[in-house]
């Protein structure tokens, strides 16, 4: 039986790479410098490797900012605009090109934009978006997958294993960058060149390697699936004496299995964390060539692994398979979870205990292979620590279960309908048509920053820090009533980030020193873990809310995070469903909203930016989960009063194919991130005739650029053609948190003014 690993993570267990890609780009670090660390970091996620016993090591894993992006360099997809880089590539080496694809490139007289970014799949990271035209041709153009390869080799020997992404996901998930072509037909030109690199790496001494082909857990079309077969027999067919292993994670393969078991290759990689489920139909199926990689280990997740439930799996493949032809590993990739426990050393030991980094999940892989071969002790040691998380006080609380499972129909539904709501709400605020607000946070400056940081540290006392965060927060309600805004926002200034901020304040979180995951490329982040049954101890945001209206005669937003955010941009339990989960955080927000109104906060925003993103991966789970939560939001912000105004936020979606379920929330008012795309995302409520009210942001956050008072008027008057007039308002298209003040200032006067604009140009019908 065979151990493997599918990737590491590579931003460093101290964030290296991080902090020397930024010193190398702001030019305090050379080159070389940079390399260096880079390859300290290869060396040493090599040695943890095999210090943990695992048989197929990855190489050519580690990426100076993308994987994918590596790929398009590999395999010369380079765009056109990067042309004028080219000509330095031969003396100075490919690295500045690279970063340029990554961030764009403002130097010299040139100005080039950056390559799109998107995430993976359904995971939290960012990569860069593969971009092809009709006459795409490949050639390999970068070396360093073979000098990668050969380093690798000379420590791991034949355990080295070299990574690529797999033909058929390469050009999926990528774009056509001009019309009349689809760029899955462009496989014909590909997989010459994929034989060609693989040629290479047989040659210099790889006996494996992993093409990692997430698309396979994907709704296919059936010309996506005869360019899988045809890639991979005419790889067959051209490469021989090294066995490729094609890699799937994050769903299961369903309509697919028949088509990835009988790809001609020697293993094939499933998914058992995500889709337990699949194993039976997979080696009911697998033929006698291929070998089978289990990847039982959650490579996703920060919890321990349940090694009898694994042994099961494991079991049962070796039963059907014999052990020479099963394979162990994590799920997916570990790229996607924290990388030292050890390091840990604030976390209370009874969690500790129940949890495991992409270290000990390597060490996890190697017990389970001894576990099954008989190990009995390992398994023993594992039921105690299993045992002791299931049965804990510090995760069950039979109070918020006994809520969770009482919630009914009418827990999730306002008292009257919109247009009751709507006409109680008109009559209670007065505000003007296009009325004008902002999505809550105004810019965290160093400030503001440094005041946390000291608080933190201790070096200001409660007091000290509060009256800071107060006159930061006055400042701030004195400028938008002097530039005119109808509702208005405090500012978050007391918030680092907007889970975060709640976590904190809910049992059943905690939060890691060092647990950080690559989001892309030097950004990093450590997501909070949800460990417990959720409650909400105290009010949380009820102190700076009321604050706030205190100082004002306008109405003043409360300031919530939603559920399904919150669970989104965390680790959460592996122990119960998703949607229990998030049914526990959306009672623990629902009794923060009701405190706010009691506390008499007229109008509550609560976000849900991340709503899009949890879609699952098939479509036909899509509506399961749509459904749940859209439930959890409507727990949130039902049990008010109908003179209560609910707000919520989304940050950029495509809402075409949600949109109903959008319409379901029955949010009051919602805003959302529209300015970019002209108003184009308006279409969609457009066309569903969204009838509840709607701020579609008509200022673009993520630049410095201040938008002038007529183009916003321009969108305004767009979106005015698409909805109801009566229905619209005006606001940024998210917070304002990242900006600095001079360009904020200057683009909310315009708003403002572009708002006073649209109600004198724009008819309102009655
Ligand atoms: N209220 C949050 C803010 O203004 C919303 C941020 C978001 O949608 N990402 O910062
Ligand atoms: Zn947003």
């Amino acid at each position: 039986m065979l151990t493997q690993n599918l990737g590491y993570p590579r931003i460093g267990g101290q964030r290296q790479l991080k902090k020397a890609s930024e010193q190398y780009w702001a030019g305090k670090i050379g080159l070389r410098e940079l390399l260096q660390i880079a390859q300290t970091i290869k060396q040493e996620n090599w040695q943890t490797q095999l210090n943990a016993g695992i048989d197929l090591i990855p190489c050519n894993d580690f990426s100076l900012y993308d994987q994918t992006l590596d790929m398009s360099l590999l395999l010369d997809v380079i765009p056109q605009r990067y042309a004028p880089l080219l000509a330095n590539v031969a003396e100075n080496g490919v690295t500045d090109l690279y970063f340029a694809m990554a961030r764009g490139y403002q130097k010299e007289g040139l100005d080039i934009t950056a390559m799109e970014m998107t995430k993976w799949l359904d995971t939290n990271y960012h990569y860069i978006v593969p971009e092809f035209t009709a006459d795409q041709e490949f050639h390999i153009f970068q070396e360093n997958l073979f000098s990668d390869y050969t380093n690798a080799k000379q420590l791991l020997g034949e355990k080295a294993k070299p990574v690529l992404v797999g033909p058929i996901s390469y050009l999926l998930l990528g774009k056509e960058k001009e019309p009349g072509f689809d760029r899955i037909d462009l496989i014909k030109k590909l997989v010459p060149v994929y034989v060609a690199i693989i040629n290479r790496l047989k040659g210099l001494g790889a006996k494996w390697i992993q093409l990692d082909e997430p698309c396979l857990a994907l709704d296919l079309s059936k010309k996506e699936k005869e360019a899988f077969d045809f890639a991979y027999r005419r790889m067959a067919n051209q490469v021989s004496g090294v066995n490729l292993l094609v890699a799937t994670y994050f769903d299961a393969l369903l309509d697919n299995t028949q088509l990835a078991v009988n790809l001609p290759v020697s293993a094939l990689h499933i998914d058992l964390v995500r889709a337990p489920e699949q194993l039976d139909e997979v080696l009911a199926l697998l033929p006698a060539t291929l070998k089978l990689s289990l990847g039982v280990v959650d490579g996703r997740n920060v919890w321990r692994n349940d090694y009898s439930t694994s042994l099961n799996l494991i079991n049962k493949a070796v039963k059907k398979l014999g052990t020479d032809r099963v394979i162990i590993a994590p799920s997916c990739s570990l790229l996607h979870s924290p990388i030292d426990l050890d390091g840990e050393t604030a976390l209370n030991a009874e969690i500790k205990n129940w949890m495991a980094f992409a270290k000990q999940k390597l060490n996890e892989v190697r017990e389970l292979k001894q576990i099954a071969e008989g190990n009995d002790a390992l398994l023993q040691a594992n039921k105690i620590a299993i045992e002791g998380r299931r049965a804990s006080q510090k995760v069950h609380k039979q109070a918020v279960k006994d809520r969770v499972v009482s919630i009914t129909e009418a827990d999730t539904t306002r008292i009257s309908a919109f247009p009751i709501r709507q006409q109680i709400q008109h009559d209670r605020f007065s505000l003007p048509s296009f009325p004008t607000t902002t999505i809550g946070s105004f810019p965290q400056t160093d400030d503001i920053r440094q005041l946390r940081a000291k608080f933190k540290k201790g070096e200001l006392t409660v007091e000290q820090y509060e009256a800071a965060i107060e006159q930061a927060t006055i400042d701030v309600i004195r400028w938008q009533e002097a530039i005119g805004f109808d509702v208005l926002v405090h500012g978050e200034f007391e918030r680092n980030d907007m889970v975060e901020y709640f976590g904190e304040q809910l049992d059943g979180f905690l939060f890691t020193q060092n647990g950080w995951v690559q989001s892309y490329g030097s950004r990093c982040v450590k997501p909070p873990v949800i460990y417990g049954d959720v409650s909400r101890p105290k009010d949380m945001t009820v102190r700076w809310s009321q604050f706030a209206a205190a100082q004002t005669d306008k109405p003043m937003k409360g300031m919530l995070t939603g559920p399904v955010t919150i669970l989104q941009w965390s680790f959460v339990r592996d122990d119960q469903p998703r949607d229990v989960t998030t049914n526990q955080i959306a009672l623990a927000i629902h009794d923060e909203v009701l405190a706010l109104e009691a506390a008499g906060i007229g109008i509550v925003q609560i976000d849900e930016a991340a709503i899009r993103e949890g879609l699952p991966l098939r479509k036909a789970k899509r509506s399961h989960y749509l459904d749940w939560a859209v439930k959890a939001f409507r727990i949130t912000a039902s049990g008010v009063q109908d003179r209560t105004q609910i707000h919520t936020h989304m940050c950029y979606s495509e809402f075409n194919d949600i949109i109903e379920h959008i319409a379901a929330m029955d949010a009051d008012v919602i805003t959302i991130e529209t300015s970019r795309s002209q108003m184009e995302l308006l279409h969609a409520f457009a066309h569903f005739e969204y009838p509840n009210e709607i701020g579609p942001g008509v200022y673009d956050i993520h630049s410095p650029r201040v938008p002038s008072i007529e183009e916003m008027v321009a969108l305004l008057t767009k979106a005015a053609e698409l909805l109801p007039a009566q229905n619209l308002w005006v606001n940024p298209d998210c917070g304002l948190k990242t900006r600095k003040w001079p360009e904020t200032k200057e683009a909310l006067e315009n708003m403002v003014a572009a708002a006073k604009q649209a109600r004198e140009q724009i008819q309102i019908e009655a």
